[in-house]
């Protein structure tokens, strides 16, 4: 099992890819803190699953954020894995945006990356081990109308990504994006109403003419592939991929 011994952090894990994560990396032997919202019974049904922690910091809340670090280190010890995946989505013309809404996407999607790893990176590099997985998104590269604060946000993450890397590059700790299209996940079910009125489409006009038409795969991205990918990050041999924006999007960013 190649995370036997290692302790992981995983925002966002209650559901979706996050949480596609936690399963593949307790799967290799990590002791995983799980973070996210939903449904406290099933939350604890997939932490018992996996023999996890789990901390319900709201990571718009940078106090939260330091104790939810405490807790981690408290429960398994200092995290060798930061996976920084929470994110939520607003679709909305930029005239129109809730502020509140953007305040809200900076905070968990952008400024909650910031704090969780300033608050985690001087433990990598003193063991001289460290793996920083964010899930950034197609729309750190491009843009799509209406996704503003998203775009901003996951742009953000991307440059932060870059810096970081290069601060621990001589640590053995590297930070990386995973950048998907579109991943059938509840964050996605949940803007297709919103897309619906802005463009005046169907339901299914939405997905197969606004989501799916940007990958030409033709086929949404699935949470396990990114999950994979996130495991792939952790082994030894990908100790030279740093600072890189990888795209798992079917082909979307190459258009
Ligand atoms: P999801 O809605 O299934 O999961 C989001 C997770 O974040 C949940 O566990 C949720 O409880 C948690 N979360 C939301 N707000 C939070 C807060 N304030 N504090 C703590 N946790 C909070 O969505 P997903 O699609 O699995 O999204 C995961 C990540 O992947 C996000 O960063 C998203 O931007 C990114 N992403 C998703 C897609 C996609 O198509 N689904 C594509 C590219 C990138």
């Amino acid at each position: 099992m190649i995370l036997e011994g290692k302790v992981a952090l995983v925002t966002g894990s209650t559901s979706g890819i996050g949480l596609a994560i936690a399963r593949a990396f307790a799967g290799e032997g990590a002791k995983v803190m799980l973070n996210g919202f939903g449904d406290p019974a099933q939350i604890e049904t997939i932490r018992s699953e996996l023999g996890a922690g789990y901390d319900a910091a709201d990571l718009s809340d940078p106090s939260q954020i330091e104790q939810m670090v405490r807790h981690c280190i408290d429960e398994f010890g200092a995290p060798d894995i930061l996976v920084n995946n929470a994110g939520i989505q607003h679709v909305s013309p930029v005239e129109t945006f809730p502020p509140e809404k953007w305040d809200a996407i900076l905070a968990i999607n952008l400024s909650a990356v910031f704090h969780t790893t300033r608050l985690t990176i001087t433990a990598m590099k003193q063991k001289g081990w460290g793996r920083i997985i964010n899930t950034a998104s197609a729309h750190s590269l491009i843009a799509s109308p209406n996704k503003s604060a998203y775009v901003a946000a996951k742009h953000g993450v991307a440059g932060f990504t870059k810096a970081v890397a290069l601060e621990a590059a001589k640590e053995g700790v590297t930070a990386n994006c995973i950048s998907p299209g579109y991943v059938w996940t509840t964050l996605v079910e949940n803007q297709i109403p919103d897309t619906m009125k802005a463009r005046n489409l169907t339901r299914e006009q939405v997905v197969n003419d606004v989501l799916l038409a940007a990958q030409p795969t033709k086929r949404f991205v699935t949470s396990e592939e990114v999950a994979a990918f996130a495991l792939f990050l952790c082994r030894d041999e990908a100790g030279s991929i740093t600072g890189a924006n990888l795209s798992m999007d079917g082909g979307w960013t190459a258009a």
